[in-house]
This record gives C-alpha cells, structure tokens and sequence, in this order.
C-alpha cells in the first residue's frame, strides 16, 4: 500500500493523510467531497447493492420507521 490518496492518486505525505479502513490512505478534501458526492451510508456503499439488496434495505429503513413512529405514538398516548 503506498501513500497516494485512494480518491485522486495524489501523494498524502505532508498533507494531513487520514486513513480509510481496508481502502488505504486519503487527502481529508477528497474523503469529504466523495462523501458528499457518494451514496454512502457510514461504511455501506448503496451504489454498489444489487437491486434485491437495495430492495431489502429499503424493507429494513421503512419497517424501522415504522418501529419508531409507533413508539412516538405509544409515548403520546400515554
Ligand atoms: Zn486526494
């Protein structure tokens, strides 16, 4: 693993490396602004999901809220 920034293939020495775990080492600016420009979530790459993945984490998010307005609505209730 050398030391040239995973996102433009620039070196990091003396530029404030940082690392990205498993992928290698990154300029801050360039970790940022491909977070901003990626469908990221955390570690998680929705980009790269098959349709039945997204399908299932789109299942996993709507029964979640659901789990959560339902206990705002237990709380009002009550
Ligand atoms: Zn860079």
């Amino acid at each position: 693993m050398g030391m040239s920034c995973i996102y433009c293939a620039k070196s990091v020495i003396n530029q404030n490396p940082m690392t990205i775990p498993g992928k290698g080492v990154a300029h801050l600016r360039c970790f940022q602004t491909d977070q901003a420009l990626k469908r990221t979530f955390q570690s998680l790459d929705i980009a790269k999901l098959n349709d039945a993945e997204l399908a299932d984490l789109k299942e996993m998010v709507l029964a979640e809220e659901n789990a959560r307005n339902n206990d705002n609505d237990d709380i009002e209730l009550f």
